[in-house]
């Protein structure tokens, strides 16, 4: 929560906004702790931790994905939800910011327990949540089937079928086309418009990926896809590497089959720490947040970073990669594709008329595009970070939307 408190206090600065309307942006507007009692498979009964955060609501129903991973806490879905608010007003998507988690490892979880999980954290949670209030969708540790048991615990529960109340379903329930590959999607163009940026072509670059999964897989394969040589992947357990680049769809069928990318006959094995300090023109960071760091930013030797993950630079590690003169694209624009088509899910949902995919990813590069375009005029104009042009960007426009709406009472 340090570096969302940061990045929001330096924009306040920036826009020169007084101490109550920082106090105001700072705070989440509702959290929730609850309970979550599961019956093991075994018969054992445990009680596991789960949160929602709804940051902000000024610019309409909270939004943002529920994440299953042993690290998450309060205060980093905090933080989470206060990037998701920023990410929102960036990319112009009518929502606030909320986020959601539970404290579980769920690769030690049955698929049924899991079920059980989300249901009753649903359940739990389902006061605040719904259409029009706080749309979950995926994140880490959760994909498309968690939100097809969210929808249907929420819909029998209210007694009708509410398809709204998240985004990130499967097709067969409405969800959209695209939107399981929308974020690396969206990465990737945001990737090649930066390279362009630094005079680089795609079928000269090279690349490295932190992660494999939701975000990082399709980032890989896009990447190669648009001619860049990508030459280091890893996952949480391990690290491959081939300097003529790594044969990504070959590498997708061994994780399918094995669970990770070590052990992948087409590429050697490498250190997955040293893969961020390759010397590659772009690394894609796209597991989790801090990976940074003070301790290793100053041996970043990419020279675009473009921050699939959320929140995986600290304030610190920032300052390092901005001396040495490297390009960082911040994850609240970068990796905005989700988010953007989840709203275009619910769009699609509200009106029961659905695009066909070529309409999802075309509408989805031109909101992409005109951000980044967007956040460049404002870092240039400003002589500020795309970090600090992205977060000024939205923090001005949520701070318009409560400055009209006025306080109440
Ligand atoms: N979890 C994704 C994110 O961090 C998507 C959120 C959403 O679609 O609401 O942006």
């Amino acid at each position: 929560m340090a570096d969302a408190q940061a990045q929001l206090a330096a924009a306040v600065e920036t826009l020169d906004y007084g101490a109550g309307l920082h106090r105001l942006l700072a705070s989440p507007r509702r959290e929730m702790t609850v309970s979550i009692p599961l019956h093991r498979d075994n018969g054992a009964v445990e009680v596991l931790t789960g949160y929602r955060v709804q940051h902000n609501f000024s610019r309409g129903p909270a939004k943002g994905g529920l994440r299953f991973s042993p690290a998450v806490d309060l205060d980093e879905v905090r933080a989470l939800a206060m990037w998701m608010t920023w990410k929102c007003a960036l990319l112009d998507v009518p929502y606030g910011g909320a986020k959601g988690g539970i404290t579980i490892d769920p690769r030690n979880y049955s698929v049924r327990e899991l079920e059980r999980v989300t249901r009753r954290y649903t359940s739990e949670i389902l006061p605040i949540i719904g259409p029009e209030k706080d749309i979950p969708a995926p994140d880490i540790g959760t994909d498309e089937r968690t939100m097809a048991w969210m929808m249907d615990t929420y819909s029998v529960n209210v007694g009708y079928t509410v398809p709204g109340v998240v985004t990130g379903k499967p097709v067969s329930v409405g969800g959209s086309l695209g939107r399981p590959s929308a974020t690396s999607r969206g990465v990737v163009q945001i990737a090649l418009a930066a390279l362009a940026h630094n005079g680089l072509e795609p079928r000269r670059s090279s690349a490295a990926v932190q992660g494999f999964g939701k975000v990082g897989a399709g980032a890989a394969a896009f990447l190669a896809e648009a001619g860049v040589k990508v030459q280091a992947i890893s996952d949480q357990y391990g690290a491959v590497y081939a300097a003529g680049g790594i044969d990504v769809p070959a590498l997708a069928e061994h994780v399918e089959l094995t669970g990770s990318v070590v052990g992948f006959a087409g590429a050697e094995p490498m250190d997955a720490a040293a893969l961020l300090e390759l010397d590659v023109d772009l690394l894609v960071p796209a597991a989790v947040e801090g990976v940074l760091h003070a301790g290793n930013a100053g041996r970043v030797r990419a020279k675009v970073v473009v921050e699939g993950a959320n929140g995986p630079t600290t304030g610190e590690a920032d300052a390092i990669l901005q001396a040495n003169g490297i390009l960082v694209v911040p994850d609240i624009l970068a990796n905005a594709g989700g988010v953007i088509v989840s709203y275009f899910e619910w769009v699609q949902g509200n009106q029961a008329y659905w695009w066909t995919a070529d309409e999802v990813e075309d509408r989805l590069a031109r909101r992409m595009l005109a951000a980044w375009e967007n956040v460049l005029a404002v870092s240039k104009a400003r002589r500020i970070t795309l970090r600090e042009a992205a977060t000024v960007t939205a923090v001005e426009r949520v701070a318009e939307a409560h400055l009209t709406r006025g306080l109440y009472p």
